[in-house]
């Protein structure tokens, strides 16, 4: 039958300093096993949906004020960030927030100590031999696509149930932002984690997922199966820049 749903948000208001209204009844599903695009301009509100799913922004004074978002079945609201980690629900936060004073090493150490489930460096190290390479290595002197690489190493030791993965290819080459994306398809593929993914390159997100929604101003405004968007004339000339 069809797969479950491991993320639902409904109708979901986000308002920040009690003043700044920022999403206006979002919703959106994420079917278990599958990658999912968000899409939309800057400032449309991706990354506070993503925040909004993960805890996260209470941090910066953010607040869910109506709708609900539910992370297998339950209610999200009212549960840490840590908790939800320890529930299987990884955020990779926007510009590859890892410990540059640690090794690549400790940073894997640091994410079990998040509450994951094992100490799976290898599995690390094989989907990215580079680190492997650099395990020793102060994470701060990384490169940029090492350290993105890094920042998704942590998520697979955490061994989640869904990854929000928030703008992975920023600031990375094109050669780069593909060997990310390969391997954010192949873990998709291999381990079955479903994913919710942030993206600018509108190109590039719908090569790896099989739904996307597009956002503006805190909604969505069109969503459907990729293979559906990617014929539609306004997606295509607005989003993918071809006419
Ligand atoms: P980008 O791709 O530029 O990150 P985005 O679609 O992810 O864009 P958000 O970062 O969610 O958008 O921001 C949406 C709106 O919320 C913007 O107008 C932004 O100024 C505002 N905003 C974001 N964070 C805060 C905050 N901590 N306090 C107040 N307003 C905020």
């Amino acid at each position: 039958g069809e797969p479950a749903t491991v993320l639902a948000v409904n109708n979901v208001e986000v308002v920040y300093n009690h003043t700044v209204q920022v999403l206006r009844g979002l919703s959106l599903q994420v079917a278990e096993g599958s990658v999912v695009a968000l899409l939309g301009s800057n400032g449309a509100g991706k990354t506070t949906t993503l925040k909004a799913i993960s805890g996260l922004l209470a941090l910066e004074n953010g607040a869910i004020t109506a709708g609900d978002v539910q992370f297998d079945g339950a209610s999200v609201r009212g549960q840490a960030p840590h908790a939800l980690v320890r529930g299987g629900l990884f955020h990779v936060m926007e510009g590859r927030r890892i410990f540059e004073d640690l090794t690549v090493e400790e940073n894997l150490v640091a994410a079990t100590y998040a509450g994951g489930a094992g100490r799976d460096f290898d599995l690390v190290y094989e989907y990215f031999p580079r680190l492997a390479e650099r395990r020793r290595a102060l994470a701060g002197y990384l490169s940029g696509g090492e350290q993105q690489m890094l920042a998704i190493g942590r998520a697979l030791v955490a061994a989640p149930r869904i990854i929000l993965l928030d703008e992975p290819s920023l600031g990375l080459s094109p050669m780069l932002t593909e060997e990310i994306f390969t391997i954010i398809a192949r873990i998709n593929a291999e381990r079955g984690t479903s994913m919710l993914l942030v993206e600018q390159n509108a190109a590039m997100a719908f090569a790896v997922s099989s739904y996307a929604y597009i956002m503006e101003t805190g909604r969505i405004v069109i969503d459907g199966p990729v293979e559906r968007l990617m014929r539609d004339q306004d997606v295509r000339e607005f989003y993918l820049g071809m006419g």
